[in-house]
């Protein structure tokens, strides 16, 4: 069952209320953060919430809690839950105001969190990888939102999801203006050519994920590693691609617009994926 925290109080996700005039709501003025935990214990819940603090500065908005209160009322949370494996949902809105935009007339932020479990992805696509198609649709600019900025603002986003769904493929990568790949809908890419481990830079537009940087320090020490532009001509012709993400972990990708990619999943992959599980319920598998 999903259980939500807000203001202080817990209470089942469908019990929670949101006021209509929430600036979230009527304009997606907002940022967030999704964050997994393994053993009870959130996975890298410092860089998370650093990063919610980073984009909620970027876009002038006050938090009305500190970094450490938030964390307490997140591990209350996981307690709550009784799970020990889950994933949080952490949101903080402009607040409640007058209809408008003016985030002015929103004197408080609203926060508030959703614990459940998730599962993005099905068992089979997870093993046999996924089918990316490039989207028509472009990421947002990052002279208009930076795309550090981890906002409400998903449109664009779902607009590339339902090209992909429609086209019978299974996620969809969006390229910026310049034509260089940013991310997909809500992962980070990476391909793999000759040895070397390549992701866009978020200057091309992706998100400053933290499963991506993780993979970028697991790897370091395995192959080359860089943070590179790409094209669809590099995905084309990657000898692997792969997805990361919180929510989705990591996913291999078997095909991008059609073509089929040489090895999926590639040995990049399962090293960095056993290397992954390693570092998630490492704890657990020790004390086991
Ligand atoms: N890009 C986008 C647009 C996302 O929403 C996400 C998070 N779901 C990611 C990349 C992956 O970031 P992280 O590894 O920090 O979850």
């Amino acid at each position: 069952m999903a259980l939500c925290w807000m203001d202080g109080e817990f209470m089942p996700a469908e019990q929670a209320r949101i006021n209509v005039m929430d600036h979230g709501l009527l304009y997606g003025d907002g940022v967030f953060e999704g964050l997994r935990f393994y053993g009870g214990t959130v996975f890298r819940s410092q860089d998370h919430l650093q990063r919610l603090f980073d984009s909620a500065r970027a876009i002038a908005l006050n938090i009305p809690y500190s970094l450490q209160e938030l964390n307490r009322a997140i591990e209350s949370l996981i307690s709550q839950s009784l799970l020990s494996e889950g994933y949080i949902r952490l949101i903080v809105t402009r607040g409640v105001g007058p209809l408008g935009l003016d985030p002015g007339q929103c004197k408080k932020a609203t926060v508030f969190m959703v614990l459940d479990e998730l599962s993005l992805v099905s068992q089979t696509v997870r093993q046999s990888g996924l089918s990316l198609i490039v989207s028509s649709v472009r990421r947002i600019p990052n002279d208009s939102i930076d795309s550090r900025v981890k906002s409400l603002n998903y449109l664009n986003q779902i607009l590339a999801r339902l090209e992909a769904t429609s086209a019978g493929a299974d996620e969809a990568v969006l390229l910026n203006q310049q034509g260089f790949v940013a991310e997909a809908s809500t992962e980070n890419v990476f391909i793999v050519k000759d040895r070397c481990l390549l992701t866009p830079p978020s200057s091309d537009g992706a998100l400053a994920g933290i499963t991506r940087q993780v993979l970028l320090d697991l790897a370091q020490d395995q192959l080359c590693t860089r943070e590179q532009s790409l094209t669809s001509y590099d995905l084309y012709t990657a000898d692997e691609c792969f997805l990361s993400g919180t929510g989705a972990e990591l996913l291999p990708v078997r095909q991008v617009d059609g073509r089929a990619l040489g090895q999926c999943p590639g040995p990049v992959f399962q090293m960095l994926q056993n290397k992954y599980h390693e570092l998630v319920y490492g704890a657990q598998l020790r004390e086991a």
